[in-house]
């Protein structure tokens, strides 16, 4: 079955924790700390893989876990990294947070491979710690927990023109008169799926791809119908192609069917709805009534910067004009293909729901703020801000977890001091 949606657990490793360890040797009574780190935990990725075109395996299993980091040993040992978990996907898959549909990362174009969660740092073990004034230092810091999301994936294939239209006027018949020719299309070979894609070559020229969405009728932006379903595709279409049937053989009125169908693009999109359209005026050869159609359709399309091309999919009669016309369109407009830019970091947003806590500016002296939360201690473990690597690791907790940020939001200025995790430190900027 043709899967163009999956909705999955993505969950990546747990920093292993650092170890509390003293070394032990003959005729050494008092060893020092010699507890390894934790390792890190595995990276979730996706990547593209060209000989894939659909979402299927992630129809069924729920759960994708990479490896979490092992714990660190005695003898100053590390623990082994936990392995990365690399997600295959077809080009032109979408990764979006499935509760709020962020987009977080357009498999497509130049993006091939993308880290989506990253893995816990593993923690330090207690080799770290010694100091002059603690030269037993039981603590060790807990790796980084995992993170978890749930997302959702979309394909949405990558195709630069769209054919819209209702059902019957003509698009499968039409989209039958390009070829597959280019072998790197030939892999997005949706014969018996949805949404066909073609290629069409003309001469001296580049070409451009083709995508027909079936189904889309009244009430698909409600999700009525399979219309919905397809919607997605037209996505990332720079041009559409909306075909009538300029000869009403099955009794409808194709300047009302364009309306409809442009109601029905807005009601979903309003941006797919104001890209570039051209009429394909379908079906001439079975045109036997006495007014002329196709100039009601020029009346009413042409005025509004709408040209109408009178074809027939099936003769093939004015088909090469149309398309040469929408060349000319394309070849016109920017190069840059569609992507959908990231509006969802799990990084930023994970590290914050892992960690809450609250910054407020003292009461008594408005040049102190007070940072507080349960789990910032436990994150932190006895990180040794004395040593140059445990204090630039405390500042970029500062920045990663967005406590700096909320400082400044609260209006802390240069000189302020900051009261968090049993110390005080003057903010500087
Ligand atoms: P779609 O639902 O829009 O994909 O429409 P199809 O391509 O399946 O065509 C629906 C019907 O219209 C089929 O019976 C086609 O043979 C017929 N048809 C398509 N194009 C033409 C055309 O140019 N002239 C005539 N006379 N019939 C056509
Ligand atoms: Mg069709």
């Amino acid at each position: 079955m043709f899967a163009d949606r999956a909705k999955i657990i993505i969950r990546s490793g747990k920093g292993g924790d650092g170890h509390v360890s003293f070394r032990r040797e003959l005729y050494v009574p008092n060893g020092g700390p010699d507890g390894g780190d934790g390792g890190k935990g595995g990276d979730v990725i996706f990547q593209v893989d060209e000989g894939l075109n659909t979402l299927t395996d992630y129809r069924h299993r729920r759960k994708f876990s990479a490896e979490n980091g092992e714990d660190g040993k005695k003898r100053r040992c590390h623990g082994k990294n936990g392995a990365d978990l690399v997600l295959k996907v077809p080009e032109g898959t979408v990764i979006m947070d499935a509760q709020s549909r962020k987009v977080i990362a357009d498999m497509s174009g130049e993006n091939r491979r993308q880290v989506i969660l990253r893995g816990g740092r593993g923690g330090n073990g207690n080799m770290h710690y010694a100091t002059a004034t603690m030269q037993v230092p039981k603590y060790a810091q807990p790796g980084q927990p995992a993170q978890e999301l749930e997302v959702l994936l979309e394909l949405k294939v990558i195709a630069d023109v769209g054919l819209v239209g209702f059902p019957n006027v003509g698009k499968s018949t039409l989209l039958s008169r390009v070829t597959n020719a280019d072998p790197k299309i030939a892999n997005y070979h949706f014969t018996t799926i949805h949404p066909n894609l073609g290629v069409v070559d003309l001469e001296g020229c580049r070409g451009f791809v083709i995508a027909d969405i079936p189904g889309l009728i009244e009430g698909a932006s409600q999700g009525v119908g399979l219309g919905h379903e397809f919607l997605r595709h037209i996505e990332r279409t720079k041009v559409m192609i909306h075909v009538l049937d300029a000869a009403s053989t099955e009794g409808r009125d194709p300047i009302e069917d364009f309306y409809k169908i442009n109601e029905e693009l807005k009601a979903y999109n309003p941006k797919i709805a104001s890209r570039p359209q051209v009429i394909a005026a379908n079906k001439t050869d079975a045109i036997y009534t006495e007014d002329n159609p196709l100039q009601r359709l020029k009346d009413e399309f042409e005025p509004q910067g709408i040209p109408v091309f009178p074809i027939s999919a099936v003769s093939g009669k004015g088909v090469k004009e149309l398309f040469y016309h929408v060349q000319k369109m394309l070849d016109s407009m920017e190069d840059k293909p569609t992507t959908f830019q990231q509006e969802f970091f799990p990084e930023d947003v994970l590290i914050r729901e892992n960690l809450p806590y609250t910054v407020e500016r003292s009461e008594e002296d408005e040049h102190i703020f007070i940072v507080e939360g349960p789990r910032i201690e436990k994150m932190l473990g006895y990180t040794n801000l004395d040593s140059e690597k445990g204090f630039a690791f405390f500042q970029k907790f500062l920045k990663d977890t967005g406590i700096l940020d909320d400082l400044e939001k609260a209006g802390i200025e240069e000189g302020d001091t900051v009261r968090m995790y049993g110390l005080e430190f003057d903010y500087y900027h």
